[in-house]
């Protein structure tokens, strides 16, 4: 299967051409449909599986088909990452694959001074990659509202977990509507893992790679 069959917005698929991206890998072979479905799916991947367009090419085209769209509606996809190095790999790869269509994606994490990230939130957000303590920041300080959230991706979530983000992580959570779609991405899986995935997610599709 080539992704010139696939149905996704010629928008994307104009994108994935100039990056000579021409067949899924195995994960995005295994979570592009499910995603497309509205399925949750918790995925064992390492990096360098091409885990990273494996959620950004479905969340960009669902965002893009919407006849009714308005970005001052809120952030609709938020994607929880464990480091800003993934944070801003992450964006990029939804910047460059996004780039002919309308949905506006950007970042946020600690370390930097939160003033310009907050003046780029005001502009209205679609996809926001953020590192789970600087999120909680600027939940908590109202900078950042997250009710009309419909997909959820945690990102390397045993890296997450590794670095303590747990509360964090948590607390954001708390702020999400219940009703929404939940990928879950670690490249390892044990126990403490599971019952962080099974605590989000919802009759998930499996993927092991
Ligand atoms: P990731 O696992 O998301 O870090 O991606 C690993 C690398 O694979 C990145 O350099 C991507 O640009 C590349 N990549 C992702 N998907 C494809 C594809 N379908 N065909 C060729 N390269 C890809």
């Amino acid at each position: 299967m080539k992704f010139e069959d696939y149905h996704i917005n010629p928008a994307i698929k104009k994108a994935l051409d100039k990056l000579g991206f021409k067949k899924p890998t195995d994960i995005q072979f295994k979570a592009i449909p499910p995603i497309l479905r509205g399925e949750d799916v918790l995925a064992i991947a390492q990096t360098g599986t091409g885990k990273t367009a494996a959620f950004a090419i479905p969340v960009l085209h669902m965002l893009h088909e919407r006849k009714q769209y308005a970005r001052q509606d809120g952030i609709k996809c938020l994607v929880m990452v464990p480091t800003r190095e993934l944070a801003i790999q992450i964006t990029e790869v939804f910047h460059t694959l996004g780039k002919h269509t309308r949905v506006e994606t950007m970042t946020v994490f600690g370390g930097v001074e939160q003033a310009p990230q907050i003046t780029k939130l005001e502009d209205g957000i679609d996809v926001l990659v953020a590192t789970p303590g600087r999120m909680f920041d600027l939940v908590s300080q109202g900078h950042i509202r997250l009710e009309r959230v419909e997909m959820l991706i945690l990102d390397e979530a045993d890296h997450m977990l590794d670095l303590g983000f747990i509360k964090d992580i948590r607390d954001v959570l708390r702020h999400l509507p219940r009703k929404r779609q939940t990928l879950f991405f670690s490249a390892t899986i044990n126990e403490k893992i599971k019952d962080l995935a099974y605590s989000l997610v919802t009759k998930p599709i499996r993927i092991q790679i």
